[in-house]
C-alpha cells in the first residue's frame, strides 16, 4: 500500500511472532514490545533531516551531523506506553506528549480522556505511536489533534495494522507515512485485528 512501510527485518518479524503468541505473558510481552519498537524506530526515522556540524575528535576536526528538528514522541494511551521507553533510549532528547483515547464499546468511536502536548508542533518531527491500527478511529482522532496544533511532519508507527485502519487514515491523511511490522487480514465485529495479537493494552499490563 502506498505510503505504508512494512518493516520486514527478521528481528522485527521474529519478535512480532512472539508477541502474537498467546503463551507470551505480560513480562515478556513488555520486554519484546520494547525491543521491536526500537528496531522499528530505525526505519521510521530514516528520513529525518540532518544538518552538518563541525566536531573535533581528540585527533582532528571532522564533519558531523545533527538532527535538524526536535522530536516529539506521542504514545496513544495506554498501549503506546509499551513502545515509549525503548524509543526514548534511542532519542533521549525527545519530548513526550500523551494522547488518551478510548473506544466506545458500542459505536467503536474514539473519545479523548487525556491530552498533553506542546502547544505548537510546527517545528517538530512528531512520531505518533500505537501498537495497533485497527479501525483507524483513534489514529484519525489523534492526527486531527496534532493537526490542530499545527504539526507538519508526523509519522505513524504501529506494530500491527488492519487494512480497514490504513484505508481510514489514508482517506483523511493521504500523505502520512505509516510504518508497521504487519498488515493483517481484517477486523472482527468487535473491532479487533485478526489474527492480530489480542488486546495490546491487556497483554502489556495483564489487566
Ligand atoms: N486494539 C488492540 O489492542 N487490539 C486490537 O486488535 C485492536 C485494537
Amino acid at each position: 500500500m502506498k505510503g505504508v512501510t512494512v518493516i520486514t527485518h527478521p528481528l522485527v518479524q521474529h519478535n512480532l511472532t512472539r508477541l502474537r503468541d498467546q503463551r507470551t505473558g505480560p513480562q515478556e510481552f513488555r520486554r519484546v514490545l520494547g525491543e521491536v519498537a526500537a528496531l522499528m524506530l530505525y526505519e521510521a526515522t530514516r528520513s529525518f533531516a540532518v544538518e552538518p556540524i563541525p566536531v573535533k575528535t581528540p585527533l582532528a576536526p571532522a564533519r558531523g551531523f545533527q538532527l535538524r528538528r526536535e522530536v516529539v514522541l506521542v504514545p496513544v494511551l495506554r498501549a503506546g506506553l509499551g513502545m515509549l521507553d525503548s524509543i526514548l533510549q534511542l532519542i533521549p532528547h525527545a519530548r513526550v506528549g500523551f494522547i488518551g483515547l478510548k473506544r466506545e464499546e458500542t459505536t467503536l468511536r474514539a473519545v479523548f480522556y487525556h491530552k498533553s502536548l506542546p502547544p505548537d508542533l510546527s517545528k517538530f518531527e512528531v512520531i505518533l505511536i500505537d501498537p495497533m491500527l485497527a479501525t483507524g478511529g483513534s489514529a484519525v482522532g489523534a492526527l486531527d489533534l496534532l493537526a490542530e496544533l499545527d504539526a507538519r511532519r508526523v509519522r505513524l508507527v504501529n506494530l500491527v495494522a488492519a487494512p480497514e485502519g490504513i484505508r481510514r487514515v489514508r482517506k483523511h491523511y493521504p500523505h502520512l507515512p505509516i510504518f508497521t511490522a504487519a498488515i493483517d487480514e481484517r477486523l472482527n465485529d468487535k473491532g479487533y485485528i485478526l489474527p492480530g495479537l489480542g488486546d495490546a493494552g491487556d497483554r502489556l499490563f495483564g489487566v
